[in-house]
């Protein structure tokens, strides 16, 4: 089944909800950056997360980028996603193991440590919006339910929910965001919380391979569901040899007439989809010149 996230509304518009399925993107991140299961689980997650967010902006070309920096052995954790269900990230030591929380329970929290969980929406202004909270537990759901809550003043329901096979593949991964709109009826609001207070995680409704409408409508019984939209997400990295080159020339000539000097190729990799891209001392220098004709 192919990664997507739905968008609805429930209770007549006044609760808006998302919902995903990123078992492929997850595993394709897994892959990319060979991720051992806690960092899988913890990327995921954020990568989950994002997707949903991303879905969340209006405009085709913003972005929103989700960065988790704990004390934690993880390091930091980055997810970068737009408004199409692309979505990209990283994390600092994908190579890190830590003793499961209990039999069967990778402790993401502990892999992540405390810190910050810093949300920045690049909406196309002059300044990107951030907003910042401390970490909670650094088992992400909940610290993005604290950073909507607190930064956006947004009561919100998140779960975020991660599957692994035997051979450490990703066998299921989703999650659901639901949040009440502007206006939103109070009575409204504490009966979904006292609802979704009594949910017992995601896990198991992705373990009875229940796609996303099915969480929601499993989640937002009695709610008036009104599936609004399915959008096809994936691992994407849009970088190219082009945009690499453009990097480059923004250092400015000097520093590329120094790097030409050095007479050595230069090496540039990238973080999301870990490509290396070499340019060489003869591709510089045509760069360079390309540049000089530009004016
Ligand atoms: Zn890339």
């Amino acid at each position: 089944m192919a990664d997507y996230i739905v968008r609805a509304h429930a209770a007549d518009k006044q609760v808006r909800a998302f919902a995903a399925t990123t078992a492929g993107l997850v595993e394709e991140a897994r892959i990319i950056h060979r991720t051992t299961p806690v960092a899988t689980a913890a990327l995921g997650r954020l990568l989950t997360a994002g997707a949903m967010m991303g879905r969340m902006l209006k405009g085709d070309n913003n972005l929103l980028t989700l960065q988790v920096t704990g004390d934690g052995p993880l390091g930091m954790l980055l997810a970068t996603a737009d408004a199409k269900g692309n979505v990209k990230g990283y994390v600092s030591h994908p190579e890190v193991s830590v003793p499961p929380k209990a039999p069967g329970k990778l402790d993401v929290g502990g892999a992540v440590g405390k810190g910050m969980l810093r949300v920045i929406k690049d909406l196309g202004l002059k300044e990107p919006y951030t907003g910042q909270v401390e970490l909670r537990s650094g088992e992400i759901a909940e610290d993005l339910a604290y950073y909507f809550a607190v930064s956006e003043q947004v009561p919100s329901a998140v779960a975020l929910g991660f599957l692994t096979d035997t051979d450490c593949s990703v066998r299921q991964a989703g999650g659901f965001i639901i949040q009440p709109l502007p206006g939103c009826d109070e009575h409204v609001i504490s009966t979904l919380e006292e609802k979704i207070a009594k949910l017992e995680g995601i896990t198991g409704l992705l373990v009875a391979g229940l796609s996303p409408e099915q969480i929601l409508e499993h989640v937002l019984d009695g709610f008036e569901l009104e599936i609004l939209e399915q959008i096809t997400a994936r691992y994407h990295c849009n970088c190219s040899r082009e945009k690499i080159e453009q990097v480059v020339l923004s250092l400015g000539s000097k520093e590329v007439e120094s790097m030409i000097a050095n007479n050595e190729p230069v090496e540039i990799h990238c973080h999301f989809c870990n490509t290396r891209y070499v340019l060489s001392v003869a591709e510089l220098e045509r760069l360079l010149s390309e540049a000089g004709q530009q004016g």
